[in-house]
């Protein structure tokens, strides 16, 4: 099966994002920079979110480690809340392997 046959679901290049709880400082920056996707919550840590539905709250992911789909749209905020977290804590991987390729285990 070709990438192209795949839905979009299967997609060979899509990306999620989670976040080691563990290391989290809770500055914020990557709520700044990805609000759509990164959000703290009660606890002072961040968590990350699916894409939400039109005109919904999407529910933030509060077990750790959990991983959100990374959209395309904001795959630059994203990366770019990987480069900048103080706490090194964020983990941008390929569904389809599990192969980081943005953060700090990325080669
Ligand atoms: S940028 Fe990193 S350390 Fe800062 S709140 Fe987000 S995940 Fe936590």
């Amino acid at each position: 099966m070709t990438s192209q046959q795949r839905s979009a679901g299967e997609r060979t290049d899509a990306l999620e994002v989670w976040i080691d709880q563990d290391l989290c400082t809770g500055d914020g920056i990557c709520a700044q920079y990805a609000p759509e996707v990164f959000e703290l919550d009660i606890d002072g840590l961040a968590y990350v979110k699916p894409p939400a539905a039109a005109g919904e709250e999407a529910p933030l992911l509060t077990e750790p480690g959990a991983a959100a789909p990374v959209p395309l749209p904001l795959l630059d905020d994203v990366v770019s809340s990987a480069r900048d977290c103080p706490g090194e804590c964020i983990h941008v991987r390929r569904v389809a392997d599990g192969a980081e390729v943005y953060g700090p285990k990325a080669p």
